[in-house]
Parts: structure tokens; sequence; C-alpha cells
């Protein structure tokens, strides 16, 4: 029995509806096969099913042999032609759980790079904070395939052998599944990295070459990595990233074969610096962030899934040192500063006394801050100054709450389309957006549409070569391009307005037509919205100031939107013309040069002159040495890591008295 069909699963059978179709293909009797290119898959393996890449709009054929052929060609067929199937669960697929969050491709370092002590190791201040500790290195030894050849009458034993070490492994992550303790994120992890462990496809090839006489450990090995290299050879971000998990699911069975335990961070001394090459998911997962003093890996970078993590625990951590962090295997101290991206090994008397105070000066200055948690900053004539919180995921949010910030001045949503196999829908970007907007219900919340370049591509756009990315086809120039997906983000907005005080803002903005076309796009949003009798609300339009253009034009601009955010981060780079993520002129990519300042100042008063707010969300609008002047230029919205609110609001509190 069979039937061909064109799939209709909203993006395709990735990770989720692929887990969901295998389910109900695992509830018949029948063998069930899906044909794609004339190439068939069993459909009871969601890993062969992930690697056949089905997507939407694709035609496929579903063949059954057994007792209950029929239905389960009929149920499989009704599965693949409706568009909302696997779309409840996409919201999981935005947390770090996805795999395609160790794939995603980091933004720009969110510190502008300052110089770094001699003698020091340079990688991406991926979480803000300095640290000094024991170094904990942690590069659990490779397993290699031991080639043992079995005898005849061993092979049974072995097989027997492989079985129960594939049983305690599921049993394993099963125990770890039911912890109540598990974050959403780590149990997604989990989640994924079980479905493997349950999928016969590694287990399968694994228990033939153990029929063929080659030892378990070697023929997991040999299993793991050629399924890792077919899920690295598709041409897809998301797929990619399954490689990872493959052989982080092969490694445990190894373990368990061999009857080791992996080499733990569960022992790891209070306040020591992790020194890791990458650290995976499962680690990750289980891992005592709060006795970690700090983090140091040669893989990462600022918005991969552990500099998150870092982040909304407060932790510094240094990332993306490559090859570089092999010089730390043996370093007996680390000290590390997560605001210049510096590390330095085994530091002399001197530097360890430097870190030392700075360590215990940043608790001192911590603890003395929790005060100020609660305040809100105003100056002697009773402007409110809102000092909010620069996020980039849902987890966030709690570190964001705890700092006491006074909503989202900026939600930098290229994370939610890095982490997603395919670009986000509308109702799972709708549902994201909402939750923001829930969370601060009292406070305004900035969303600031896809800013996302050529040097940061993702999956679902074809991004051409360009000389000079930074410089090319990206913000709101690429979705003004590409209204399929700027519609789409504008749509989810509306819908989430209805929800709280979203405000919508605009990157890279250079020439005012950019915002006039973006208002048809989100009136037509609107309309569509309203003819389909969904709920939504409008929301206040606003535009970053981040290139020399917007701030020579911000007068027109001001008269065109409700309110502007500075992006000092960009609007450095593009005033100095120094490349933000280069060390070499690092020197130049100085907020503080008169040049920027005097960008910053125009647009204040272009600002303030039409009486629109002007916010600024850049890394400078977190600097207590710049936030006074800030203030006096105008500024009214201050939106900053969450680490460093505490301190921006006592700043402008002591302003009161000075005013
Ligand atoms: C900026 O450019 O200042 C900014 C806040 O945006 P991003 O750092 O995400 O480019
Ligand atoms: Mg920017």
């Amino acid at each position: 029995m069979e039937r061909s069909t064109i799939v209709r699963v909203h993006e395709g059978l990735h990770a989720r509806p692929a887990t969901r179709f295998v389910k109900l293909a695992k509830g018949f009797e029948s063998d069930v096969e899906i044909i794609k290119d004339g190439k068939a898959v069993s459909a009871k393996s969601s890993v062969k099913l992930m690697l056949l890449g089905v997507k939407e709009n694709q035609e496929v054929v579903v063949r059954a042999t057994g007792a209950d052929a029929i239905e389960a060609v009929e149920a499989l067929i009704g599965y693949l032609e409706n568009p909302k199937a696997g779309l409840d669960d996409e919201s999981e697929s935005q947390s770090p759980a996805s795999g395609a969050a160790e794939a995603a491709r980091p933004v720009p370092a969110p510190e502008s790079p300052k110089t770094a002590p001699a003698g020091s190791l340079r990688g991406v201040a991926a979480s803000e904070g300095v640290a000094i500790g024991p170094a904990f290195a942690h590069f659990p030894p490779q397993i290699t395939a031991q080639a043992h050849q079995l005898k005849a009458d061993e092979i049974d034993g072995e097989i027997e052998r492989f079985r129960a070490a594939v049983s305690a492994v599921q049993a394993r992550m099963d125990r770890a599944l039911a912890q109540d303790s598990l974050s959403a994120g780590d149990r997604g992890i989990i989640a994924a990295l079980r479905d493997i462990a349950a999928d016969d496809t590694l287990t399968g090839e694994a228990e033939k070459q153990i029929k063929g006489g080659t030892d378990a450990v070697s023929a997991v090995v040999t299993a793991a990595a050629t399924i890792a290299s077919d899920f690295s050879a598709v041409d897809d971000h998301y797929l990619n990233a399954r490689a990872d998990d493959v052989q982080a699911v092969g490694r445990q069975l190894c373990l368990a074969l061999l009857g080791q335990d992996d080499v733990s961070l569960e022992n790891i001394p209070e306040g020591a610096i992790l020194i890791a090459d990458d650290i995976g998911a499962w680690d990750l997962a289980r891992a005592p962030l709060k006795r970690i003093g700090g983090v140091v890996c040669g893989h990462g970078g600022a918005t991969s899934h552990i500099a998150i993590i870092a982040r909304s625990h407060g932790i510094p951590a240094v990332l993306g040192l490559g090859d570089k962090v092999n010089a730390l295997r043996t370093a007996r101290q680390v000290a590390l500063d997560g605001n210049s991206g510096a590390v330095i090994i085994d530091p002399d008397a001197a530097t360890s006394a430097d870190f030392a105070e700075r360590v215990e000066a940043a608790a001192r200055e911590r603890a003395g801050l929790t005060v100020f948690k609660g305040v809100t900053p105003k100056l002697a004539n009773g402007t409110v100054i809102e000092v909010a919180a620069n996020i980039g995921s849902l987890e966030e949010i709690e570190a964001a709450l705890d700092a006491g910030a006074m909503g989202i001045g900026l939600f930098r949503t290229e994370l939610l389309f890095m982490r997603h196999m395919h670009l986000p829908s509308e109702d799972m970007q709708a549902e994201t957006y909402s939750a923001l907007a829930k969370a601060f219900a009292r406070h305004p919340v900035i969303v600031r549409t896809l800013d996302i370049g050529g040097d940061k591509p993702i999956a679902g756009i074809e991004f051409p070569e360009e000389e000079n990315p930074f410089l090319g086809w990206r913000g709101i120039r690429m979705c003004l391009d590409r209204p399929d997906i700027f519609k789409r983000q504008l749509r989810a907005l509306l819908r989430a307005a209805v929800h709280g005080n979203i405000k919508v803002m605009l990157p890279m903005v250079s020439d005012i037509g950019e915002v006039r076309q973006t208002r048809i796009l989100v009136e037509e949003c609107a309309a569509e919205l309203k003819a389909e009798g969904v709920a939504h609300a409008m929301f206040d339009l606003g535009v970053m100031i981040e290139t020399p253009a917007a701030v020579l034009i911000a007068p027109a601009l001001a008269k065109e939107v409700s309110f502007f955010s500075i992006g000092t981060n960009d609007l450095t780079q593009y005033i100095m013309a120094a490349d933000r993520l280069n060390p070499t002129v690092a020197k130049l990519n100085d907020v503080t040069n008169p040049a920027v300042m005097s960008a910053i100042e125009l647009t204040a008063r272009a600002g303030v002159a039409a009486g629109i707010m002007v916010g600024m969300c850049g890394e400078a609008a977190g600097r207590p040495d710049l936030i006074p002047i800030f203030v006096k230029m105008g500024l009214t919205e201050l939106s900053m890591s969450p680490a460093s609110i505490q301190r921006a609001k006592k700043t402008i509190s002591a302003m009161v008295g000075s005013a």
C-alpha cells in the first residue's frame, strides 16, 4: 500500500515534527517507509527521517506493508498534509535545546574590545565580569576504535553487552529528564539526545558491525562518526548541529561499555575557572553553574549557548579562543576579563592581586547595588530615566527582572532566527514576543526587527557573497527586499502588541525611505490581520541610530518615528570607520571619541526638539562614566546588559544630588 502527497507540514519534517511523525508511525505494526527522490527510509527512525531532509511543499511517498498498512498510510498522509502539524511544539525549538543553538553564528561581541594586558590571550568577551581562580581543565579524552576482532562465539555476548549499555544510557537520560529542577532549555537538550539514543539508526548500525565481528566500542565509534558526518554534510545549519548530538550519544554509549564515567563537571571546585575546548550539551545541562567562577572556551561566540547561560548566571566568560585554548590545559591558575576578552595564564603575583581586588570590589559593589533593584531613577525635575535590559532570548528574562529592568530596550531577534532550522513561523514569533510583553507588562518592550547580514547567514535566507558585509545587504535593507520574511515578523509583532507595551525599532536605517516603506508594510499587515479576524494592536515604531546617515537626517527622521535608540556599537564603528570586531583598530573604536560623542549629541538634540523619546541601547549606555553626559544630553532611556542595570540606576540617582 502506498500513496504520494505534497508535504504541507509547516517548515517540513525538522526535529519536532519528525519525532511526532515517527511516534505516529511506530503506533502501527506495519513496516512503514517514506520515500523522497527515490530514496526510501524507515518512517520509524527520526534520525533517518531528518537525514532525508523532507521540506515543506516537497513530494513524498508513504509506503506500508503489513496488517494495518491502509490505516498507517492514511494516518501518516493526514499528518503530512496538515500545515499545522508540529506547530504547537515550535516554541521548544527556540530554546537552547535545539542543537542549532550551538551552530548559531555569533553576533558581534557585545563589548567593544579593549587593550589586553601584555602576555595574555584574547578571545570573544562573551559574558562580562572578571574572575580569577584555579583552572579546571575539562578536555574529556577521545574514545577511539580499538578494532578488536571478535571470535564467532563472542558475538552474542557482545550484542547483549551493547544492548545493556543502550538501556543504561537511556535510563540515565530518563532519570535526568525526571528532575523537577531542570529548566525548559536543559530538558530540551536532554530530550533531543534521548531521541537519538532511542533511535535505531545509531544502535542498528552499531549492532550490524558487532554482528560482523567488531567489538562494541569500535562499532559505536564508527557508527556515530558515519552518522555524524552524514549530518555534517547536509546543507542545513540545524541538521549540521545534530552531528554533535550523535557524537555525544555515541560517547555516552562507549563510556557505558567501558564501565567508565565521563570526566565530570560535578566535582568542579568552588570558584574554579572552567577551561574547555567546547562544552557539550549533555555536560552543560548538568554543570553546577553556581560553583563556576568563570568560563574559557576554544569554541563559541557571544551568542553561543554557553555565552547565554553564562550571562544569565552572571558568570564571566571568554569564548572563541580557538586552538589557543590548548595553552591553558596545564594552567594552574587563570584570570579572565569578560569585558575585554583577556585571559591570563598563571598570572604573576601582582596581576593575581589586581584581579583578586577587582573580583572583591565587584562582589562588594554587587552587594551594595541590590538596593537599587526597585528604584525608579528620576531627575530633579521629575523626569524618569528608564533603565532597561538588552536581551536576545526568553531565557534571559529572569536575569533582567532580577536586576530590576524597567522593560526591554533591545530584544535582538537574530537568535530566534539563527537557532531555528528554518525561518521561524509567524505563530512561533508571536508566541515569543507575547511572552516578552507579558513578562514586562508594566514596561515597554522594544523589539528590534531582524538585524542580520552576510557575515552571519541563517538557514532560509540566501545571502550574496559580499566584499564588505558590514556595509552590505543587512538589517532593514535585507528585510525590505524580503517582504515575505519581514511581514511575517511584523504580523507577529502586531499580534503580540495585544499583550503588552510592544514597541518596534528598525536597525541600520540610513534613509528615510526605509522607514516609510516599513510603515506601508505595517499598515498592510494590520489590514490583513483585521480581514482575517486576528487580534492585533498597533505598536510605536522607532529607529536605531547607528549609521552616520541616520545622525545627519535625524531631524527629518524624528518627524516620522516615535523614538530613537542610539546603537553606539555600530555607530562608533561607522563614524570612526573602524571595524568593531577587529582588535587591531580597537583604539579607534572608542565611543568617547569626540566624533562619536558629537554624533550622539546631534541625535539627542534632534529627538528632543521633535519631542520624541531618545534612548540608547549600545554598550555605552551602561557606562557609569558616560551616563551623566547622556542624560544631560536629553536621553531618557538607557538599555544595557542586565548585569549593569543596578549600577546605572545608582549613577542616575546620584545625579539628582549633583544637578
Ligand atoms: C549597536 O549597534 O549599538 C547595537 C545595540 O546593536 P548590535 O550590537 O546588536 O549591532
Ligand atoms: Mg547594531
